[in-house]
């Protein structure tokens, strides 16, 4: 079945972070008391009117101008009807006919790293439906509310990707877009971020799309990787037997790591749209648009390009630093303390993504500036790597500031002649043979004495002294 393609195509919902829901004024916070943040209007009692959020709008324009969609200058509301417990309206107010954007695209660094363009075909604005638990209680399901009515935008791309990989990497970059537009928590474990998946396969090089197959709700990127390519092995078999594949909805299950169709009834999609009565056609205005556009900030690719071109860093390791917005300002407050941008990359992505998640960039201790005094502290050579990095382990958990680190570094330092001298003449009388190698023109030994004075004083030898001490020694020792 090598000749056989997987083509897949995404439904991404983001959970707006607005202050208040779509339609109502409740809080739109994750969380709170069951059923504390309601309304009449996210309940949906009879006569309760919606009145259209404007920063919901806002944050969906942000997004679909970084997804270089066209934004409708008109676009509508529409029910989608269907019962469920946790839908107390029996309809979800969503956009269907005339979404608020459509026809844009977005780069992602496909198979084999190589970049690959994947069209959106729409975005449109929708609101949340409340929460079900079915495993409180052994008789009982209990429903929360809360969740009821907060904003969400869906972006459905083109069924341009290609396997569970580039889905991934589609996945990450609109996150991260999200993030860097400030639309979002970003928060997977509360579910601001799910996906549809639609798959099926076809002979490489076909153009037509064959019946497709469903996967719906998916709350972690990697089980959508897992899910896609296991869908994709599943559909070739299929077809590889002689079998057909048929339109239906699966189930991923994490636990076996197999997809399974949902029951038959649960697959009938028939939403009876229709326009929100109670809602007028959507406008947004060119100067609006304009307005938005230019209060964009820096997009990921942007920052990357300027990074690269900037600091002169690696694209892996610009890349590496842009993952979110708040590790890449980070990176930006201590290169200009330190006045070394590839140092500094590198000590952020080693030392400092050692010790901490990505994720706790925005919580940790130690300030941006201190990390950078403390690079510029290590560039000029005044402490050896080992001291640096002993000083910055104490910095992270402390979050020393950048002056006391001086402190630290004279009172761990050794700089005392009389001792320091001592340790270089047992340097050198154990190493005998390197010293003749030395003066008979081996001078790239010196490290090697450098390094051996560290290791005896276990990193802490004021490196300068040292140097000092060695020439002075050696010439010494030519003289002899
Ligand atoms: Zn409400």
């Amino acid at each position: 079945m090598a000749d056989y393609e997987g083509v897949i195509g995404l439904e991404i919902h983001v959970q707006l972070k607005t202050e208040s829901k779509l339609f109502c004024q409740c809080p739109a916070e994750y969380g709170g008391k069951p059923n504390s943040r309601v309304c009449p209007i996210c309940l949906g009692l009879p006569g309760a009117l919606p009145a259209l959020n404007r920063a919901a709008v806002e944050y969906a324009v942000r997004m679909a101008l970084a997804l270089n969609c066209n934004v409708n200058s008109q676009s509508a509301f529409a029910r989608k009807n269907y019962f469920y417990p946790d839908l107390p309206k029996g309809y979800q107010i969503s956009q269907y006919e005339f979404p608020l954007a459509e026809n844009g695209s977005i780069n992602i660094l496909g198979e084999a790293n190589i970049e690959k363009n994947i069209r959106v075909s729409r975005i449109h604005l929708e609101e949340e439906a409340g929460k079900s638990f079915h495993d409180m209680d052994n008789r009982h399901s209990f429903i929360d509310y809360n969740r009821c009515g907060v904003p969400l935008i869906e972006i459905v791309t083109e069924p341009d990707l290609g396997s569970g990989e580039e889905a991934y990497a589609l996945l990450n970059k609109i996150k991260r877009i999200a993030e860097y537009l400030d639309i979002t928590t970003g928060n997977m474990d509360q579910g601001a971020l799910r996906c549809d998946v639609n798959i099926s396969i076809r002979r490489a090089g076909d153009t037509g799309l064959s019946t497709r197959r469903e996967i719906k709700n998916m709350n972690s990127f990697k089980f959508a990787r897992k899910a896609i390519d296991y869908e994709i092995f599943k559909q070739m078999e299929i077809i590889g037997s002689g079998g057909k594949v048929l339109q239906q909805t699966m189930l991923w299950d994490e636990k076996t790591g197999i997809t399974m169709p949902m029951r038959a009834k649960e697959e009938m999609d028939d939403y009876r749209y229709f326009p929100e009565p109670d809602l007028k056609p959507l406008e947004v205005s060119l100067d609006w648009i304009n307005e938005i556009s230019r209060n964009l900030p820096e997009l990921p690719d942007e920052k990357l390009d300027r990074f690269v071109k900037d600091y002169k860093l690696t694209a892996d390791k610009a890349r590496a630093l842009i993952a979110s917005p708040n590790l890449a300002d980070y990176y930006e407050k201590v290169v200009n303390n330190s006045g070394d941008p590839v140092l500094s990359a590198n000590w952020i992505l080693t030392e400092l993504l050692r010790e901490i998640k990505e994720t706790d960039i925005e919580h940790i201790k130690l300030k941006p500036e201190n990390l950078g005094e403390l690079i510029k502290i290590i560039k000029s050579g005044q402490i050896s790597s080992r001291i640096a990095k002993d000083l910055f382990k104490q910095m992270i958990t402390t979050g020393r500031a950048a002056g006391k680190i001086e402190n630290i570094v004279k009172l761990n330092q050794i700089s005392d002649k009389k001792q320091l001298g001592k340790i270089v003449e047992n340097v050198l009388s154990l190493n005998q043979n390197h010293v003749k190698m030395y003066l008979s023109g081996k001078e790239r030994l010196f490290g090697y004495f450098m390094g051996q004075v560290m290791d005896k004083t276990d990193g802490r030898a004021n490196p300068g002294i040292v140097r000092e001490l060695l020439t002075q020694a050696l010439k010494y020792s030519k003289g002899q």
